[in-house]
């Protein structure tokens, strides 16, 4: 039998439906927890929407890669979009599930190789959460420019 993995990140999918399932657990995380986990709720979006690149439009994508380095360029403005309420928060899950189709998404110029994947987060747990979107959210920066598709030097 050959191991499932996520067509798109490659997270091995042995104990879960779908790749879709370990954001989901980290949703499930930032809502019980929004003022304290849920901080970085921002970034585990970001991060997972970037390593499965066909739910974002084409022009979502590039979006999604400006604000990834909008982020590194200067992550206190990120922190203030980060001051939001359940209701924001809840748009922003919703927000990016509308944009890509299967006739039109987004794709990479070439394939990254991803180092840390949705599934890495969710089995390191919740007291780890924190520090490993982090490390996620740089490690997808890392790849997406390691592999052409951002120019590191914009
Ligand atoms: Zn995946």
């Amino acid at each position: 039998m050959t191991e499932r993995k996520c067509l798109e990140c490659g997270s091995p999918l042995e104990s879960v439906a779908g790749c879709r399932d370990y954001l989901n657990e980290m949703i499930k995380w930032d809502f019980e927890d929004f003022t304290g986990v849920g901080k970085v709720h921002h970034l585990t979006v970001l991060s997972y929407n970037l390593q499965h690149p066909s739910l974002y439009s084409p022009k979502g994508l590039e979006d999604a890669k400006a604000s990834l380095q909008e982020f590194f360029r200067h992550p206190e403005s990120f922190n203030r979009h980060n001051e939001w309420n359940k209701k924001k928060l809840a748009s922003n899950v919703r927000d990016w599930k509308i944009t890509g189709t299967s006739e039109n998404h987004g794709v990479y110029v070439s394939v990254p190789t991803w180092k840390i994947t949705a599934s890495d987060v969710v089995r390191a747990g919740l007291p780890h959460y924190v520090e490993n979107v982090k490390a996620w959210t740089d490690s997808v920066l890392k790849s997406l420019i390691e592999s052409g598709n951002i120019d590191s030097t914009s």
